[in-house]
């Protein structure tokens, strides 16, 4: 099954002609989540090959406009569409407050359901994967999640099977899915024939953060961060005061955090032109090579990988 990590909207508090505000889609399969909808999203989805009917939930990290500004637009359209399925939200607490302001002045036909959590909470089930958040540390209630696929089985070996004298059919499925089966009156499990389960994928997105090394615990061995970068590594008195980070320090947590890749965004206004943003990225990947700065509707998919 594909994943793909669709980046909507790669900039920091206000809208530039270059970046977007706040938004980035998961794709799996046929579905989609979006993690949040700054103003403008629903347009930056139409230039890609996310279809706003195919989200099936909205995870915003936290409440500051640049984050959920786009929210109300893109629920409307939404019912506009004809949409029928039910959408699941999650915030941090205060979400189901907001959409009570958001939703008041506009009826929407299909379901929605506000789930607020608030770190270290029972996981979800997200688009076929496991959702966990962290509180994080920004000005007011902020949340990185985190997306885990289950595991896969293991590799199944079909000469193996076929030795034990299992023809190929339905039985073969059966020892797939982990049951066992009786060829010839003799029992056959599947660990004869499957391989040690493999790891499914997982993403991690820190939301907006100052730097915050127990989120690279958070993120521990993740296939990709999507980390907050909003100023570069000079600037890290002004990122603690506004609790951001810079591209070093997010470089800084995937490195301890083991993950494969590395992805900037929220980058402030002053780096959207020229050398500023490649400057950026060059102290980060200094520390971690597998650095991206992805511009708005870049996207990267996700390999599963074989062991
Ligand atoms: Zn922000
Ligand atoms: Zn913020």
């Amino acid at each position: 099954m594909n994943m793909e990590l669709v980046f909507l909207g790669t900039g920091a508090s206000t809208p530039t002609v270059s970046r977007n505000v706040s938004a980035m889609a998961v794709r799996r399969g046929g579905q989609s989540i979006l993690i949040d909808c700054g103003e403008g999203t629903q347009r930056q989805v139409l230039r890609t090959r996310v279809s706003l009917m195919s989200v099936e939930a909205i995870l915003l990290t936290h409440l500051h406009g640049d984050h959920i500004l786009g929210l109300p637009g893109a629920l409307l359209s939404m019912d506009l569409l004809g949409r029928e399925a039910p959408l699941v939200l999650v915030g941090p607490p205060g979400t189901e407050d907001l959409m009570k302001v958001f939703l008041s002045p506009f009826r929407v036909s299909y379901p929605v359901s506000i789930r607020e959590m608030s770190g270290g909470d029972d996981p979800l089930e997200i688009l076929g994967c496991r959702l966990t958040s962290l509180s994080v540390r920004h000005r007011g209630k902020a949340l990185a999640y985190r997306l885990d696929e289950d595991p896969r089985p293991g590799r199944f070996d079909l000469l193996e099977a076929r030795k034990l004298g299992v023809v190929e059919g339905p039985l073969f499925g059966a020892l797939q899915r982990g049951e066992s089966v009786t060829v010839n009156g003799r029992v056959i499990s599947s660990d004869q024939v499957l391989g040690k389960s493999r790891a499914g994928r997982s993403l991690v997105f820190s939301g907006d953060t100052t730097y915050f090394p127990e989120l690279g615990e958070f993120a521990l061995g993740a296939d990709a961060l999507v980390h907050e970068a909003t100023f570069a590594a000079d600037q890290a008195e002004l990122a603690r005061k506004w609790g951001h980070s810079t591209s070093l320090e997010a470089a800084t947590i995937a490195k301890a955090a083991e993950v494969d890749r590395l992805f900037l965004v929220h980058i402030s206004p002053r780096y959207h032109q020229g050398r500023e943003g490649r400057e950026l990225l060059r102290s980060a990947r200094e520390v971690f090579s597998a650095t991206d700065l992805p511009n708005d509707l870049d996207s990267y998919e996700i390999p599963l990988k074989e062991e």
